[in-house]
């Protein structure tokens, strides 16, 4: 199955969805997309969210943009994909349910695999190849929560979603939508902003406020670029996963960007049954920098993203 049903030359707002399968209920699966359409030529920026069904944030962003970007001010138009993996989101769940697998780490995906792979694949042909630019919001999951974004193959439009935190990696996790868009030549930036027990409104305010800079700086809306001074580049770190599963009991609260003392204690894995620590959890690195935290008491398993700290060391300041 194929899509590219929208008809660019109309303008104001619009909605289709991607065919993905059909379901064994017999429902139809497919992905919904919400268009913006300026009466001016421009390119064609896409955002997607929930590829992870429990990073709700994302959603919330582009309902916000959905209902805020007037049609008149657009130069080429807007793509929101909102709920790019509607069955992991019903579920709450990372992975698509019906094959458990993480659509992260299968693009392009193929219309002959796993649903998860078939899903990727629609996503691929109907809306990763069909954008000029491309914004993939990610959150902390659950429990944990994140702010900061990857800066992948153009470092202004990463830079002008005006995180405090960036993060450069010297090699990116394979298959994922930012692979996709890489061998596509599309500029990418992956956005990582909220989740976790934590105050909603700040995360959905500071993403529309990003995605609106970098609709500007691809001359999809009008006005100046708004730039954010001391931003600091992470080229390492490090995914703090626990051995043992239990509880997860935070020492203090952290906050992203916040600097501190290499040896400090992050959190406490406390068994349920005895209330032992089973772990204990330290920042990694001399000058560490807090990308992920959890500011809560949470249940936790083996192998979770409990923590994930940067390395002072060697990140770099813009100025
Ligand atoms: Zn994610």
């Amino acid at each position: 199955m194929t899509s590219s049903p929208v008809n660019p030359s109309a303008s104001g707002r619009s909605r289709f969805a991607i065919p993905v399968s059909t379901l064994a209920s017999g429902y139809a699966l497919s992905i919904p997309v919400l268009t913006i359409t300026g009466a001016r030529p421009g390119p064609r920026v896409g955002v997607s969210a929930m590829i992870h069904g429990d990073e709700l944030d994302g959603l919330l962003i582009a309902r916000e943009l959905w209902r805020t970007v007037d049609p008149a001010d657009v130069s080429g138009s807007l793509w929101l994909m909102p709920v790019a993996n509607p069955l992991a989101m019903e579920a709450v769940s990372r992975n698509t349910p019906i094959d458990m697998l993480d659509m992260n780490r299968l693009f392009p995906g193929t219309p002959d695999g796993w649903l998860s792979e078939q899903q990727a694949h629609a996503i691929t042909s109907g809306f990763i190849s069909e954008v000029d630019w491309l914004i993939d919001i990610h959150a902390g999951g659950t429990f944990p929560w994140v702010d900061y974004c990857y800066v992948l193959n153009d470092e202004a439009f990463s830079r002008a979603f005006l995180s405090a935190l960036l993060y450069k990696p010297s090699s990116m996790y394979p298959a994922t939508t930012a692979a996709a868009a890489m061998a596509r030549d599309i500029p990418i930036t992956v956005v990582e902003i909220g989740g976790g027990y934590h105050d909603q409104a700040e995360h959905v305010r500071n993403g529309v406020r990003g995605v609106l800079n970098m609709l500007r700086h691809a001359g999809v809306l009008p006005g100046a670029v708004e730039r954010r001074p001391r931003q600091l580049l992470l080229h390492e770190i490090k995914v703090m996963r626990p051995r043992h599963g239990g509880v997860c009991v935070p020492a203090r609260t952290l906050n992203p960007a916040e600097w501190i003392d290499g040896g400090e204690k992050l959190a406490e894995i406390v068994s349920p049954h005895t209330f032992e620590t089973l772990e204990t959890l330290t920042a990694p690195f001399e000058r560490s920098v807090v990308v992920l935290t959890r500011n809560y008491a949470t249940r936790i398993h083996p192998g979770d993203y409990a923590f994930m700290m940067g390395d002072g060391a060697t990140a770099v300041w813009y100025d």
